[in-house]
């Protein structure tokens, strides 16, 4: 028999257009105790994402620096109706979810792994969904 999924949400705010926030601790704070399975962190927005990386706060600033360098920010057709195609292209590339293991009620990563939002086109409010 399973159990019915539940979810919880939380709000990131975000403090440049480009901005790597490493949320792997409110990820933790919402989940319940007795979790053992899987949980998908996702962010219903076109222009943010979720990704599995270092957390290490110099390697966020060179994330930043890589998205920042991988599109050109004018010269897009997306560009007459509201001028981000470029942070929804960086968006794209990052992915809106991902999915992580869970252990008695913490997320099951890696020594060096976090679970990070990223801002491609901050700064804003920005809310993330966990479900289990
Ligand atoms: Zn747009």
């Amino acid at each position: 028999m399973s159990s019915p999924s539940s979810s919880e949400r939380f709000s990131v705010e975000t403090c440049r257009r480009t901005h790597v926030v490493d949320i792997t601790d409110d990820v933790n704070r919402v989940l319940p105790d007795d979790v053992d399975g899987v949980a998908t962190v996702f962010v219903r927005h076109t222009t943010a994402g979720i990704t599995v990386n270092e957390g290490e706060s110099r390697l966020l600033d060179d994330m930043e620096t890589f998205l920042d360098g991988l599109v050109d920010d004018d010269g897009w057709t997306h560009d007459r109706l509201d001028d981000n195609a470029d942070s929804h292209l960086r968006a794209l590339v990052v992915g809106p979810s991902e999915t992580v293991p869970v252990t008695a009620g913490a997320l099951d990563l890696g020594t060096w792994q976090s679970v990070l939002l990223v801002e491609c086109d901050g700064p804003r409010s920005r809310t993330v969904e966990v479900r289990w």
